[in-house]
């Protein structure tokens, strides 16, 4: 199936010079939508068949992230842009183009020693994941690999990340 034909490309968002790739085109087409997760999930219980948790990044990794979790029946565990979760966090502070985020996770969200799978809808500068990988640590789990709907390959993002499994279905 050709996904990137579901892929909508908005120039200009959210400023001007990024090409912004929107997937809400491809959340929408009940076909897509199906093959997409079944083919991320397949792809990352070939990394790793016993994943104890999906951590998903606010939000399309939201999106992605839980029915991953659903069809490997792993839990899944919100990743959340600073003063989102109600209860005690661990954070991580990361450079962004232009100043500086703040992400979090709660700090009893996982049984240390885990396996942990992180999914997104897209990897650019690779700045969020790196910024996820290093939360996995902070909770002493196992971080066994990324999945990623879209790779944007110029970017170089996987070159910041830990040397675990990375897979993309889709590259621009
Ligand atoms: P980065 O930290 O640079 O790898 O950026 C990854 C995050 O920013 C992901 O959560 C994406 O949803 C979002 N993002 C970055 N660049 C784009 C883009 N060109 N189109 C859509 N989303 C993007």
């Amino acid at each position: 199936m050709d996904l990137k034909s579901l892929i909508r490309d908005i120039p200009d968002f959210p400023k001007p010079g990024i090409l912004f790739r929107d997937v809400t085109t491809l959340l929408s087409d009940p076909v897509g939508l199906r093959y997409t997760i079944d083919l991320l999930a397949q792809k990352c219980s070939e990394i790793e068949l016993e994943v104890d948790y999906i951590i998903g990044m606010e939000s399309r990794g939201f999106i992605f992230g839980a029915p991953v979790a659903y069809k490997l029946g792993a839990g899944f565990i919100p990743v959340r842009k600073k003063g989102k979760l109600p209860a005690a966090v661990h954070a991580i502070e990361y450079q962004l183009e232009y100043g500086i985020d703040t992400l979090e996770v709660h700090q009893d969200a996982l049984v240390p020693g885990s396996k942990v799978l992180i999914v997104d809808d897209l990897i650019a500068t690779g700045g969020t994941a790196e910024a996820t990988a290093k939360l996995v640590q902070k909770i002493e789990c196992e971080l066994v690999g990324f999945g990623f709907i879209i790779e944007l390959r110029d970017l170089q993002g996987r070159k910041h990340l830990p040397d675990v499994p990375i897979i993309s279905l889709v590259e621009y």
